[in-house]
């Protein structure tokens, strides 16, 4: 896989994924946009990536926004040269159900995790029609498919990115874009141990969460990167409309666990 002489845009690139992200792409020789709110996020991935070489720029910018990203579009192009690939990944976690999500929360959430990537991908889809095409990967969550208790506005922000996903596949495949999705299980990210710090016994719920996969152990970062950086291939040129999980089979007992715990299928006595 490599994406010489391909621009590719990342939100939340300067932290976890999607900063795994910007090394993923910028190892197989693409020019990396990085865009983050916060100024300096990921300055060591930029400055050690730029030491070997590599194409990175930094731009700072608000992607629940749509003055910022209506702003930011035309500068990636100017100082890039265009947009081949969009991985919508920008994310943030609030706790809280029906009665205790505040609507400011439920705002935030759907404004970062939701209207963000439609954003993104309203101002760059017309620069990859220009080009020829693209890929747009979005960064979901296995939340897109279950819910997860007291997680109301994030479940429902990451069910929406999976429609977001399967409406652009649809809306512009004929016009040479893919569109997937990628369903992390939980991946050791600074978003994660922020989660489990707000637990009096952080460790125990680090270590809860590794026991939700298959091999013991939570996802790296990089293990999603990979997947994205292969659906924003064209070794994926036949995947769109697609919801990928990485989850380590975090969702393959999830429906078997209630006949289990009905006694189903149990050793007899
Ligand atoms: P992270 O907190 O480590 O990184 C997120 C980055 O997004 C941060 O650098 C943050 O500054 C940036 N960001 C947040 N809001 C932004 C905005 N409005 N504009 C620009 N940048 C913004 O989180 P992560 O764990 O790497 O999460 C990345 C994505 O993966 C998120 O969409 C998250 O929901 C999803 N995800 C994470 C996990 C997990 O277990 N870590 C699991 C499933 C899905």
């Amino acid at each position: 896989m490599d994406f010489k002489s391909k621009v590719v845009v990342i939100t939340g690139a300067g932290s976890g994924i999607g900063e795994a992200c910007v090394r993923e792409f910028a190892s197989r020789n693409a020019a990396v946009a990085m865009v983050d709110w916060k100024a300096g996020a990921g300055e060591k991935t930029l400055s050690e990536l730029r030491q070997k070489g590599g194409s990175v720029e930094y731009f700072q910018a608000d992607v629940s926004s749509r003055v910022e990203v209506e702003r930011l579009i035309p500068d990636i192009v100017a100082r890039l040269g265009s947009i081949d690939v969009l991985v919508n990944n920008a994310g943030i976690q609030r706790y809280g159900s029906a009665i205790t999500t505040t609507e400011d929360e439920w705002n935030e959430v759907m404004n970062v995790n939701l209207k963000s990537a439609f954003l993104m991908s309203k101002y760059a889809i017309p620069e990859m029609v220009r080009r020829g095409g693209g890929a747009i990967v979005m960064t979901g969550s296995v939340q897109s498919l279950s819910a997860q208790q007291n997680s109301l506005a994030y479940v429902v922000s990451k069910h929406g990115i999976l429609g977001l996903t399967r409406s652009i596949a649809l809306d512009y495949g004929k016009q040479n874009i893919r569109a997937n999705c990628v369903l992390p299980g939980a991946i050791d990210t600074p978003m994660l141990r922020w989660a489990a710090s707000r637990d009096s016994h952080p460790e125990k719920v680090l270590a809860g969460c590794d026991r939700l996969h298959i091999r013991g152990t939570m996802g790296r970062p990089e293990e999603v990167a990979r997947v994205i950086v292969f659906l924003a291939s064209d070794l994926a040129s036949f995947v769109t409309g697609a919801a990928y999980a990485v989850d380590g089979g975090l969702l393959v007992p999830a429906g078997g666990m209630a006949f289990q715990e009905a006694g189903l299928g149990a050793e007899k006595a």
